[in-house]
């Protein structure tokens, strides 16, 4: 022990003081720290008591700077950390920190712990803190101090002592700390760490796709969302909350290939008739494309043919560049004497009719031909030959994709890349794994790859469009630092093949950022309602002998509740069964209560009940259906609470703040703006309904001159009935006109829909991914326009929103940084991820060549009621119907099923049409629909109703697609014929 390393490490010690007080643990560090006199330890302790960990390290390091110690005193402050378990310390004090960018990152995840600390306490605890502590981020100690803050204080305070030492770790504490919640099923939060979107996203409520099974409404609605949710994410989380805008969870982009072969299908009628052209483009001189100089410089590469994805904020034109760029690629084209065809891809259906309108048809059908094509289309000619005929076709992904698709195959309705030249590409952002964009820019990059060789081999190449990209905002998918964020946008820019991603530099015409405000509701003092709710659910949970580890109106609860149900459904236990279905609505409703108004949640669970009951009547008095004595005690449980909820719900003085707050806003705001034209975006459609009908029966609205109407998807859902796309459309016509001024919407709005200008922007307790916040703020464009979050204080959305906030910026930078890099390096990462992405396509494709030849006969599985458990059926009577739709037409499977009348379901379609819904005769419980394909009448079953004998083990499926067996196709001859000759026989008899 020299001199020198006495110097060295006060030395040490002195630089990095401000990190390391951050990161030593005083408590457990004092008792090995023996070179310090116990005077100095007590004080250190005073201070920790008084002030807290930080403070007492800072105290500590003071301490042994300005004092004189034994020999080797060095050497045994580095024992002692290492013995406390401050890891990342001893980097610090042996002079070997971190990396800068290390530390950087590291930083940033605690900073993202800190802001979603308030979500984070929720965990639960004792779970995660066993999990962190097998996986070495705590020592023995730490998980005693946290199980002993648990038991103590409670399961938010234990957490709180966890994230505390959590944060305290060298670098890399973060991945395995999200690999403790993912093992102790807080997928939720691990989605909301990640900075994945959250299952409120409809993003694609109206896009129009037959699913491999066409549950319910046999025309289901696709949503393209994130591969996490829809695929690969265990059956708990896919369906988790009752009434969050989550669409039919049934969809999985990965499986194309049954969708794909079904789009037709949709080509419903029901499209009208072209309207005429909106009166204002008649004039020759509202043709001309003016580009502002921004706009005109972020156009520049793509005029000179180059690939380029184009980011500007939602208003700022971005379509009007593309029109710009289409207009002048076909002159060029025309000059040249070469062929040109622009296909302009949208993800949703009403886009293809709005971008015609107001854009690319406005401007440019008197020159070219211009037309559009969406899954709501009714053709009178093939796809094929729209593209042979046109110069601009406007369509969804969807469409271009199942044609390429069919091209692959042979089909020769199928057309092929090479066809156009010149691809735009809306909402770009979606371009990534799982989404239609992405299948039809792998085919694109699978060319340009493929024609590389060619070229080598001197043959002569396929042509490929140009491509260009729209987006207000790629996001910086769920990235925690620059670094990952950077990655992302590059992976975005690589999957569109761009030569550059082209923005609006700052300080050019300053983008309008709508004044921000927040709007804090304060804490809800007493809640009696919710009170009585959770009285209702302890009984449940005592007459089932459940014993939930978390708090009700909680998301874990939700997630424990699904998970009960499921399990209960497979061990044949209809007791929990129907309980846990019972508790996840009570949960739901107290959910509710905290956004809308007490009644309204009441409402929901009367009409919850009331359709329960009337699932245990049986038609015709025929009597089969029983009540079981847990039925019978949940009715009465409801029935005998009722009149207390109904009286509390009577009581102004009990209602939840967020509805004041979001009161006095829109009244503010409605009467001091001249004209106001206002949107409150919420997360349920239940929401939705709820808060304009507040706002309608409340005359102090009317006064300030409030017209409200609300705006939701399309799509199934049992709980709100749909808004069709005529009626979504017939809203937003009023809304632009004037007649309505107040939208209340789900999601559904944030992204794309050309709703008119606002200059009220509002997000009430509402909080998504970054790209979401940034559209949403996107809506108010006028002037004068203002941005408010009203967020209950303490319920973890306002932190969110900061996440977003600070997401947001780390785009804008990343952005920055990608136009500045060195060209070579820039084409060499996105070669790398073009390389990667090829490569795991083939990988996709084999798997799935395999699992085709693996798939087993139909009599491997048998079906059972999920509610009663009752034998439905073996496998081997099901057949399939285009190839989605599950039918069992044997005699003795009719036996089993009454049909009930059930008007929202009636659907008309080409070659079938649903009516009704079938159910279990014994139990009530609904097994699926009752569809007429072609006058046969065909019991549609759905997997989700279902408990599914495999293999001898008990599984529950949401959708047929994950059952690796193949059924054959419906045989419809066959069938009709024993129709026909039942039928004849019928004759016969009446003779
Ligand atoms: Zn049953």
């Amino acid at each position: 022990m020299s001199i020198d390393q006495d110097a060295e490490t006060r030395h040490i010690l002195d630089c990095f003081r401000d990190r390391l007080k951050q990161i030593i643990q005083v408590e457990p560090l004092l008792d090995q720290l023996h070179f310090l006199g116990q005077d100095r330890k007590d004080k250190i302790r005073a201070k920790l008591r008084a002030d807290g960990d930080i403070s007492a390290a800072a105290l500590l390091i003071d301490e042994i700077l300005q004092t004189q110690h034994d020999k080797g005193w060095p050497r045994e402050l580095v024992t002692a950390l290492e013995t406390a378990g401050c890891t990342h310390a001893v980097n610090y004090v042996r002079n070997s920190p971190p990396e800068p960018t290390e530390e950087a990152e590291n930083d940033s995840c605690v900073r993202l712990i800190d802001l979603m600390q308030l979500t984070l306490v929720n965990m639960k605890t004792t779970d995660v803190c066993a999990q962190c502590w097998s996986l070495g981020l705590l020592t023995p100690e730490d998980k005693e101090n946290i199980m002993k803050a648990t038991e103590n204080h409670g399961n938010i305070n234990g957490a709180r002592v966890l994230l505390k030492r959590l944060v305290k770790n060298e670098a890399g504490w973060f991945s395995k700390f999200l690999q403790a919640l993912e093992e102790t099923e807080h997928r939720e939060l691990v989605r909301e760490l990640r900075g994945e979107p959250c299952n409120e996203d409809e993003s694609m409520s109206v896009e129009i796709r037959t699913v491999e099974e066409g549950e319910q409404t046999c025309l289901a609605l696709a949503k393209e969302t994130d591969p996490v949710l829809n695929g690969s994410m265990p059956v708990v989380s896919a369906n988790s909350s009752l009434l969050s805008e989550d669409l039919d969870s049934s969809v999985d982009g990965s499986v194309l290939g049954a969708s794909a072969e079904n789009e037709d299908v949709d080509m419903y009628n029901g499209q009208e008739e072209e309207e005429g052209d909106p009166t204002e483009d008649d004039d020759p001189s509202a043709r001309t494309i003016e580009l502002r100089d921004y706009q005109m410089e972020v156009a520049r590469p793509a005029l000179e043919e180059k690939n380029i994805i184009i980011c500007l904020p939602t208003g700022s034109g971005k379509t009007r560049v593309a029109v710009y760029i289409t207009k002048e690629h076909l002159e060029r084209k025309k000059q040249m004497g070469q062929p040109g065809k622009v296909v302009v891809l949208v993800n949703k259906v009403p886009l293809v009719e709005q971008h015609y309108k107001a854009e690319f048809g406005r401007f440019l059908k008197h020159q070219y031909s211009v037309e559009r094509v969406s899954g709501a289309s009714q053709l009178k000619i093939s796809f094929p030959q729209i593209i042979e005929q046109n110069d601009i076709i406007i369509c969804t992904a969807q469409i271009l994709e199942n044609s390429l698709a069919k091209a692959k195959t042979g089909d020769e309705d199928g057309i092929k890349l090479s066809q156009f030249t010149l691809m735009v590409i809306d909402e770009c952002h979606h371009t990534k794994k799982g989404y239609a964009y992405n299948h039809i820019m792998i085919r694109y990059l699978k060319q340009k790859h493929k024609n590389q060789l060619l070229k080598k081999q001197g043959k002569s190449p396929a042509a490929i469009p140009q491509i260009l990209g729209l987006t207000a905002s790629p996001g910086v998918g769920g990235a925690m630092n620059q670094q990952m964020a950077e990655q992302h946008i590059l992976q975005i820019c690589a999957n569109l093949d761009a030569f550059t991603i082209k923005t609006k530099t700052l300080g050019e015409e300053e983008a309008k950022t709508p004044y921000k405000r927040i709007a804090r509701a304060e804490e809800r003092k007493t809640d009696p309602f919710g009170d009585v709710i959770k009285k209702i659910m302890d009984e449940i949970h005592t007459h089932a002998d459940l014993l939930p580890s978390c708090e009700p109106g909680t998301q874990n609860y939700e997630q424990w509740v699904v998970q009960k149900e499921q399990n209960a459904a497979k061990e044949e236990n209809q007791k929990v069964r129907v309980c846990a279905e019972h508790l996840r609505h009570y949960n739901e409703a107290l959910n509710q209560s905290h956004i809308i108004r007490m009644s309204d949640a009441f409402r929901y669970l009367d009409k919850y009940h009331n359709e329960e009951l009337k699932t245990k009547s049986s038609p015709d008095d025929e009597g089969t259906v029983t009540i079981t004595d847990t039925e019978r005690f949940l009715f009465t449980l409801f029935k005998d609470k009722k009149a207390k909820l109904e009286e509390l719900m009577g009581k102004p003085e009990y209602e939840n703040n967020n509805l004041a707050k979001l009161k006095s806003i829109i009244l503010k705001e409605f009467s001091t703006r001249e004209v106001a034209r206002g949107i409150i975006f919420t997360k349920t459609r239940l929401s939705a309904q709820a808060l304009c009908q507040w706002i309608q029966e409340n005359p102090k609205f009317d006064e300030v001159g409030v017209s409200a109407s609300y705006l939701i998807g399309g799509g199934d859902q049992s709980v709100v009935k749909p808004m069709t796309a005529a009626e979504q459309k017939d809203v937003l016509q009023k809304f632009r006109k004037g007649e309505i001024n107040l939208l209340i919407a789900t999601t559904v709005a944030e992204e794309g829909l050309d709703i008119a200008e606002c200059n009220v922007v509002i997000r009430y307790c509402l909080v998504t991914n970054e790209v979401a916040m940034i559209q949403a703020r996107g809506r108010g464009r006028a002037e004068d326009s203002s941005y408010t979050l009203v967020a209950e204080a303490g319920s973890g959305v306002e932190e969110r929103e900061s996440v977003n906030e600070y997401r947001e910026k780390m785009m804008s930078k990343a952005i920055a940084k990608i136009c500045k890099m060195n060209r070579a390096d820039y084409e060499k990462k996105i070669r790398e991820f073009q390389i990667q992405a090829i490569m795991e396509e083939k990988v996709k494709i084999k798997k799935k060549q395999q699992k085709g030849m693996m798939k087993d006969p139909p009599s491997k599985i048998s079906l059972s009621c999920r509610d009663c458990s009752v034998f439905v059926c073996s496998g081997e009577h099901l057949e399939m119907i285009e190839n989605m739709h599950h039918v069992n037409v044997t005699e003795q499977f009719r036996k089993l099923f009454i049909v009930r009348e059930n008007a929202s379901l009636q659907e008309r379609l080409l070659d079938y049409e649903t009516n009704g819904v079938i159910a279990c005769k014994n139990c009530g419980q609904q097994w699926g629909s009752m569809m007429l394909y072609k006058s046969i009448e065909c019991p549609c079953l759905h997997i989700k109703n279902f408990v599914v004998t495999y293999d001898s083990k008990k599984k529950i499926y949401n959708k047929w697609g994950d059952l690796p067996i193949r059924f054959p196709a419906f045989d419809y001859t066959q069938h009709a014929d024993m129709l026909v000759e039942d039928s004849e026989e019928e004759d016969t008899d009446g003779d």
